[in-house]
């Protein structure tokens, strides 16, 4: 029965999870997608080769200018774990066309960069300009202003997430999506209590990203300006408003912590006092 799907062939789906390291694509995620299986002949595959615009009518972002050939080419291809694939058709306002070629360009800088990187024997110097690489991501307003005078929300949390993806690639992208700067990914950090401090601070940062989402949803805060552009943000849960402010407090000083032992500069709070 001939299909209608303008599916990948087996080589295209080969090339795009390989060119990407097996890794998803989506820069908050990096999930490896294969793995050994208890069958000692086999493994585990969770990677899904998503198109980017839909192999069909009626998919997401199905573009009826394309041709079928430039439907089923690997530019049009994304490598990402199940639930991250399941993520982006659930919504395409949220993942567009662009957003999507951004991830997967993302992606293969990573794993480039992985492959570059000297040997699995690194020195504590390697650690150390990485750590200071992850220490100047964290010197931008959204982690020194107290919540209620975040200039916007939307630019917070774009803030936030450049922040995990920094860490999680070493990829810091400015305001602009340009990359500014290329290191390694939290992973590639030997010393075992830093990494391990790393991950905690990436969790700590999804946290925030999740809850804020629930708290615009919620209509948690609202924003108060006599001028329309300067203002605060007031928030009617005084334990969320608390919350947002301890955890990046916490943040900064478990990567404090990793400073005083490599004798850079330790990240502080400020919480600057606000008078009504
Ligand atoms: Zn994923």
């Amino acid at each position: 029965m001939a299909s209608n799907r303008d599916d990948f062939k087996a080589k295209t789906i080969d090339i795009m999870a390989k060119r990407v390291g097996y890794r998803c694509s989506n820069p908050n995620c990096r999930k490896l997608t294969c793995g050994a299986n208890d069958d000692p002949e086999n493994y585990s595959n969770i990677g899904v080769a998503a198109h980017i615009c839909a192999a069909a009518p009626g998919g997401k972002r199905y573009d009826t200018n394309m041709t079928s050939a430039e439907r089923k080419d690997i530019q049009n291809g994304i490598w990402l774990c199940q639930s991250c694939s399941k993520l982006i058709d659930s919504d395409d306002i949220r993942y567009t066309v662009d957003l999507l070629h951004k991830w997967k360009q993302l992606s293969e800088e990573a794993a480039i960069l992985e492959l570059e990187s000297a040997s699995p024997a690194q020195n504590t110097e390697q650690d150390i300009s990485l750590i200071k690489f992850y220490v100047q991501c964290f010197d931008r307003p959204a982690f020194q202003d107290d919540i209620r005078q975040e200039g916007r929300m939307e630019d917070f949390d774009r803030a936030i997430e450049d922040t995990i993806i920094a860490l999680n690639t070493g990829v810091l992208r400015t305001r602009d999506g340009d990359i500014i700067k290329q290191a390694d990914g939290k992973a590639f950090v030997q010393n075992p209590e830093w990494r391990e401090k790393l991950y905690n601070v990436v969790d700590i940062l999804t946290a925030i990203r999740r809850r804020l989402m629930i708290a615009e949803h919620d209509h948690v805060y609202s924003f108060y300006s006599d001028n329309g552009y300067d203002g605060m943000y007031c928030f009617n849960d005084r334990e969320l408003e608390e919350w947002f402010n301890s955890s990046r407090e916490e943040i900064l000083k478990i990567m404090s912590s990793i400073c005083r032992e490599i004798g850079v500069h330790e990240l502080r709070f400020s919480r600057r006092c606000y008078r009504w």
